[in-house]
């Protein structure tokens, strides 16, 4: 068996290449080949780097070129008290941040929100989409491709589906642009975030379209559809789980937990997430969703650039009879519990925290669930991050648990 040493001079001596290395020894070896390449050709100490504790082997589907693992540290929140279409009972949520103070802002939301009885949450639609764009000669053309879709659907539908055991394609919308014509093609993707689903069940369902009309294919993905780019067809139609959570919590509730009025709150939400939103441009009507959601998609496994996605939430706050209602609906938050980065052994046990590692019974019904803790745990965030702006203690709350 070679040893990193071995390898390393190998390399160095262009006899093998830096991504080759897992054909000559186990993937352990090969990353610790590239560590010691890395630190004499850097001086770097990658010790931290290297210290990680599952086996290497078992990302090679998640990683190129590995060195060792980043670990960012990881907190609990919770329990989250939810009522939700998927969710049965309280749950803890592991969120993996360098952002201090992020948890505990997180945990005091969580606190009201039981101190309330709890939130309701719901996954509103579920809908992974990809979008190939198809080049035609002309408008006419172009007319006839989408008409020839819409009647259609079912051999599409019949197309997709012989890819997958789990995949459902839920619907094609036809899009039209000059001689560009795209097809946005929407899965019930159940436990899987879906994206490798839903391009090769769309590689297969745009072979019929070839076949069966004049439009020929230029790019599998025409970023309608849309991955990863901030996107307003994300934010109307949704993408992935479109999720709300909402609370009431009792005026004495909203004093006691964060020092101020749910006028106060309300007024802030109006004035910061709804009207300086809409000043900025912003597609993300919120106070900082993406927190929670990127701690979260981090802990468990999720694609984090998917986060660009998952920051499209409308934030609402109002003032009832019994207090304070506020609502955080997620347009686009793409996440799974099988595949990707979730059977990776520190975000599989994430998962397991929750209780929604693995399928689903139904399927879908993992995928559901852990949308809706993050929705409440993003509710919380929002809860208390306008909890300390009303009471204006945001800065101190920074320096003290932060800084
Ligand atoms: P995947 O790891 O490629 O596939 C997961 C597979 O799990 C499914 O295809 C499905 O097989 C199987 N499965 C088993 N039990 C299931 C259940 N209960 N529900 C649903 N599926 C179940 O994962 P993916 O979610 O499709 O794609 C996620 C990956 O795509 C991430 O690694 C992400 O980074 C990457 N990604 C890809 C693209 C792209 O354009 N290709 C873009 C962005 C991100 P069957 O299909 O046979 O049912």
């Amino acid at each position: 068996m070679t040893d990193a040493a071995d390898l390393a001079a190998r390399v160095q001596a262009g006899e093998v290449r830096l991504h080759e290395l897992e054909q000559h020894a186990d993937a352990d070896v090969a990353a610790e080949a590239r560590r010691l390449i890395l630190t004499e050709e850097t001086e770097a100490d990658l010790d931290a780097i290297g210290a990680y504790t599952f086996d290497a082997a078992d990302a090679g589907p998640n990683i190129e070129n590995m060195v060792g693992a980043a670990q960012v540290p990881m907190g609990i929140v919770g329990p989250i008290h939810v009522d939700g279409g998927a969710v049965e009972r309280a749950k803890h949520l592991p969120l993996a941040t360098t952002e201090g103070a992020l948890v505990a802002s997180v945990n005091r939301g969580c606190a009201a929100i039981r101190a309330a009885d709890g939130a309701t949450a719901r996954v509103l639609k579920n809908a992974m989409t990809r979008a190939p764009v198809f080049r035609v000669a002309d408008v006419g053309e172009a007319s006839e491709v989408a008409s020839w879709v819409r009647e259609n659907v079912d051999e599409l539908a019949a197309a997709a589906e012989s890819t997958t055991n789990h995949g459902e394609l839920r619907d094609v919308t036809p899009y039209v642009v000059g001689d560009n014509v795209f097809l946005r093609f929407a899965y019930d993707t159940k436990d899987a975030m879906g994206m490798n689903m839903a391009t090769i069940a769309t590689e297969q369902a745009c072979e019929r379209v070839v076949e069966s009309t004049p439009a020929e294919l230029v790019a599998l993905s025409g970023n309608l559809c849309s991955d990863k780019k901030p996107a307003a067809i994300n934010s109307i139609e949704g993408r992935g789980r479109t999720v709300a959570a909402d609370v009431e919590i009792p005026r004495d509730v909203v004093e006691s937990y964060f020092k101020t009025t749910p006028e106060a709150i309300a007024e802030a939400n109006t004035r910061k997430n709804l009207i300086g939103s809409a000043k900025a441009g912003s597609l993300g009507f919120n106070a900082h969703a993406a927190n929670t959601v990127a701690a979260a998609f981090l802990a468990t496994g999720q694609d984090i650039a998917q986060v660009v996605e998952g920051a499209n939430a409308i934030t609402t706050a109002d003032v009832r009879e019994e207090g304070l209602y506020a609502s955080v609906t997620l347009a686009s938050l793409e996440v799974g519990t099988v595949g990707g980065g979730t059977n990776l052994p520190t975000q599989a046990e994430a998962l397991d925290v929750i209780g929604v590692s693995g399928g689903g019974d139904p399927a879908g019904a993992n995928a559901d669930a852990l949308a809706e803790v993050i929705a409440t745990a993003a509710l919380a965030g929002e809860l208390s991050l306008l909890g300390a702006l009303a009471s204006n203690h945001l800065a101190s709350a920074h320096e003290e648990l932060g800084r």
